[in-house]
């Protein structure tokens, strides 16, 4: 076991699987712009290890995460701008379409297709951006007491930038979740296929995931790349990348309107209300 960074952590459980945990319990997993980027190079470096054969993406504490921190601001200094350019901060709107680009939507597809099999493992709540670290992986094992919610439109956008939603759990599900912020449990992700299996607890979700990263890590590492990349394909051929960046771009829109406002990127009292609600249904917010 080596530690390398205070937001991330990083395990090597068994041999040929490395493991990568949030591990910022105590901000229930908020993910800040610098967890972002010490997570994207724990990715990198285990991606390049040609021994590391399945990584595993866990999260200590009771939840997964609880989205972006959004009091932890936008830029990084010195971070890649490769794609977009995107840190030039021309002003708010520009800087920020750029920031998400680069940081946001950028970082998750790098993710999706890194070419090594990946398995998160999702306890508690999943809120908003948690969507955005589950879905690139290519399995999710859950506990019971999991939930997956995207409230965001009530901050003035669509959804998360990473908008594959509609993969994910089909349409209609999608548009119901994404109108009402409500949260789907284990169970119904299972059912909707967006969960591969769920366990009783976080401790038997975790051992299970580890199993399977040990069978999978066990079969040849370059088929294993070849199927991934040919699902990832075929997502691509049914339309995913383009509708996500579509979507990024609407997303984007929905950041100036509540700009053209308020002079915020998000609406305040969406927020706010959020918040109310999830401190209603017993969370912290
Ligand atoms: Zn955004």
């Amino acid at each position: 076991m080596s530690q390398t960074a205070s937001l991330i952590r990083r395990e090597d459980p068994a041999p040929g699987v490395a493991r990568i945990v949030l591990a910022r319990p105590a901000k229930r997993n908020a993910q800040s712009p610098e967890m972002l980027y010490e997570l994207d190079r724990e990715f990198v470096r285990a991606a390049s290890d040609e021994r590391v054969r399945a990584i595993l993406l866990e999260a200590d504490g009771p939840d997964f995460s609880a989205g972006h921190d959004l009091v932890a601001g936008f830029y990084v200094p010195g971070e890649p701008v490769a794609t977009t350019g995107g840190h030039r901060m021309e002003g708010l709107v520009e800087g920020h379409y750029g920031f998400e680009c680069e940081t946001y939507y950028g970082l998750s597809r790098r993710w999706r297709d890194i070419p090594v099999p990946t398995i998160a493992v999702a306890q508690g709540r999943s809120i908003a951006a948690a969507l955005m670290l589950l879905w690139p992986m290519d399995i999710i094992i859950a506990s019971a007491d999991a939930t997956f919610s995207d409230p965001v439109a009530d901050f003035g956008v669509n959804g998360v930038e990473y908008f594959s939603h509609v993969w994910e759990l089909g349409h209609r599900r999608a548009k119901e979740i994404l109108f009402t912020g409500d949260a789907l449990t284990a169970d119904e992700a299972h059912r909707l296929g967006m969960v591969n299996h769920v366990l009783p607890d976080h401790g038997e979700a975790r051992s299970f995931a580890l199993s399977m990263a040990q069978r999978i890590a066990e079969r040849h590492p370059f088929g294993n790349r070849l199927a991934k990349e040919s699902i990832n394909r075929s997502l691509d051929a049914q339309g995913q990348s383009v509708a996500m960046e579509s979507a990024l771009a609407l997303h984007n829109l929905g950041h100036a309107a509540v700009a053209a406002r308020t002079g915020a990127l998000v609406d305040a009292r969406g927020v706010a209300a959020t918040a109310t609600r999830g401190a209603k249904a017993g969370s912290p917010g």
